[in-house]
Parts: C-alpha cells; sequence; structure tokens
C-alpha cells in the first residue's frame, strides 16, 4: 500500500501476515497510524523502516518511529551518517540499523536489498523486497535509469517507478530555471516518457503490476503519466489490465491495500 507518493511525502507499506514494513516515512507520525489503523494495521505490526534517501519528503517522521515505537530505522552508513547532521541525530540512538547495497537483510519472511539510485542526495537506494514468490521493486527518485537501476526494474513483478513530471508542463510551468534543470539533468527525477519508454522496450511477462510513483503536483497530471505509458505499451502490443496493470500512486491520498499473488 502507498500511504502517500510525492515531493510532498512518501511512504509505503509491503505486509505479510500480521507483521509489515515501512519504506520511507515522509509524512507524519499520526498520518501514518491513522492510515494503516483504517486498513486495520498497528503500528506494533511493523519490524523496520528502510529509507531511500535524506530528502525531507522521505524522512519525515522517522525520529518518531525510531524513538517513540522502537522500530529500527534501516538506512546505508552515508545515509546514517547525514541523518547525524540533521535534526533526527539525537533521535535515533538505539534504532539505527546500517545496510550496504546489494547485501539483503531479511526481516522475518521478507529478504530486502538496497541497491543505488542516481538521485541529487547522498547515496540515494532504490529497493527490491523478495516474498516468496514475490519481487516488489521501488525505484523512485531516480535521475536516470543507469545499468543498476535497469536490473532491478528488469526482475520485478510488481514495479513501483517514478514518472515525476511531463516534460512539456515543465519545460512551459512557472517553475524558475535553475529548478527545471535540476529536475530534469539526470540527477533529479524521471518523466513521465523516460519511464514510458523504459518500461515499453523493457517488459518482460512476469511483471505484473506497476504503479507509477512520485508524481508532481506542478508539473504533471495523474491521466498524462498513465497515457504516457499505456501508449508506449501498446505500441509494442502490450495490453494495459491484460499483460499488466497500471495504476498510478495519488500524491496525498493512500492507495487502496493491493494483494499480491
Ligand atoms: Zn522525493
Ligand atoms: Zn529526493
Amino acid at each position: 500500500m502507498s500511504l502517500a507518493s510525492g515531493s510532498s511525502g512518501n511512504c509505503y507499506y509491503l505486509g505479510a501476515n500480521g507483521y509489515g514494513i515501512l519504506i520511507d516515512a515522509g509524512i507524519g507520525i499520526r498520518r501514518i497510524k491513522k492510515t494503516l489503523k483504517d486498513s486495520g494495521i498497528g503500528l506494533e505490526q511493523i519490524m523496520a523502516a528502510f529509507i531511500t534517501h535524506d530528502h525531507i519528503d522521505h524522512i519525515q517522521s522517522i525520529g518518531s518511529l525510531a524513538e517513540k515505537h522502537d522500530i529500527p530505522v534501516y538506512t546505508t552508513q552515508k545515509v546514517n551518517a547525514g541523518l547525524n547532521c540533521g535534526k533526527y541525530g539525537k533521535k535515533l540512538t538505539f534504532s539505527r540499523r546500517i545496510i550496504e547495497k546489494e547485501n539483503p537483510v531479511g526481516i522475518k519472511d521478507f529478504e530486502i536489498t538496497a541497491f543505488n539510485v542516481p538521485h541529487d542526495a547522498c547515496d540515494c537506494v532504490g529497493y527490491l523486497v523478495v516474498y516468496k514468490q514475490h519481487k516488489w521493486v521501488l525505484a523512485t527518485d531516480v535521475g536516470h535509469i543507469d545499468d543498476t537501476v535497469s536490473n532491478y526494474i528488469r526482475i520485478a513483478n510488481h514495479l513501483v517507478v517514478e514518472a515525476n513530471y511531463d516534460r512539456e508542463m515543465l519545460q512551459h510551468g512557472k517553475y524558475p530555471a535553475f529548478l527545471k534543470s535540476r529536475i530534469s539533468d539526470g540527477y533529479g527525477h524521471l518523466c513521465n516518457s523516460e519511464t514510458a519508454v523504459f518500461l515499453a522496450a523493457n517488459f518482460n511477462f512476469h511483471l505484473k503490476n506497476i504503479w507509477l510513483c512520485h508524481l508532481s503536483k506542478e508539473n504533471n497530471r495523474p491521466e498524462l503519466a498513465y497515457q504516457t505509458v499505456e501508449t508506449e505499451m501498446e505500441k509494442r502490443g502490450i495490453r494495459i489490465g491484460k499483460d499488466v496493470n497500471l495504476n498510478v500512486l495519488k500524491r496525498d491520498m493512500p492507495s487502496e491495500l493491493f494483494l499480491l499473488e
């Protein structure tokens, strides 16, 4: 389930029988609690929180999760060091865990692997979560799809991938020039067409679900992101809804709880 997705906050929940993990915690702790509770999930069932990078839209609540709820927070060494400098430094004394990229960590039946993602943050990662026969992959805040990101996307059965902006909307939008180039310079975010072209060109029939994430409020529209991917897929004869499901995650509303089978 996506609790929120976009530049104003990101948080994902993956659950199995009676327990689960969070990936990113970029919204308020009360909102995390309430959204989980609405789906019948208590915070005490959360075994761990894994962080992609230290931009505020991904880490807002890690202090409360770690401090008040004793939930271990997993980051790479460099992200952990970055957190020391920020306001979360003191709060995370006992509940920090360090992960290495490409080195899987087990949490009950989940096996979680961080992989490198090019982005304008220190040591940004994506995640592969393996549960039984399912491979779930998150690739968010992706400047460009390099070989590593590509390898992980291509093994996914269930893929959450960024479609941040529409090129035209960004170009003609009201963002200042420096911000426009920061977003699109290869270390910012993925645009709809980059994601669409890549997904269509690298489609595998083991991919069952795609969720487009981290949509910009200013420079994108959910229908546009959806159509861009659908059009590229259809050019190659891949049928949305038959060969693969396509969803767009909402910025500030939780998704339904998707059951993977
Ligand atoms: Zn972000
Ligand atoms: Zn970011």
